[in-house]
């Protein structure tokens, strides 16, 4: 598996082995076993006048397609905050967070993604990240392809229990 070629105890060589019903590294000598954790990763759902902010990817997956400014959240960070921060990395804009759109995983994937609503207080907007090709204010109505399967589902739950109607602030 991906970057557990050798055990950490013994520097022998790890190979996939079912432990607990789930295919992990384990150590072919000691019987060591890596528990790898999930990857949390964080995505904004930024409102600006009405409009929602993407930015279309630079990098793949997705490549070229449009996406929520989103990232990894470092060890140790605390999650809104990464969450501001990826929106000003990848989109040059400052906001302030709302509430938890949801949590989405799938069987089989290291992430999973914590989704916030936000509202745009300040900033340039502009990509400032080489990991964004530009970026982009869409109405909810006329969205640009978007990346990932699950966006679709994030944008009907954003709809049904986020949204605010235009005009509210
Ligand atoms: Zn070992």
């Amino acid at each position: 598996m991906e970057g557990y070629d050798y055990c950490h105890r013994c520097g022998s060589a790890m190979a996939p082995g079912e432990v607990r019903g789930t295919t992990r590294p384990v150590c072919s000598r000691c019987g060591a076993v890596v528990y790898l954790n999930p990857k949390l990763a964080v995505a904004v759902i930024v409102e600006m006048d009405g409009k929602l902010l993407l930015q279309r990817r630079a990098i793949e997956p997705g490549m070229g397609k449009w996406s929520f400014p989103s990232g990894y959240v470092d060890r140790g960070e605390v999650v809104e905050e990464a969450a501001v921060r990826e929106v000003r990395e990848e989109t040059g804009m400052e906001v302030a967070l709302g509430s938890l759109v949801g949590l989405y995983s799938e069987p089989g994937n290291p992430v999973v993604l914590a989704v916030y609503v936000a509202r745009a207080t300040g900033g340039q907007l502009g990509a400032s990240d080489n990991e964004v090709h530009e970026v982009g204010l869409f109405s909810p109505d006329a969205l640009p392809p978007l990346a990932f399967p699950h966006d679709t589902e994030i944008i009907r739950h954003w709809r049904t229990e986020h949204a605010r109607p235009k005009g509210l602030g």
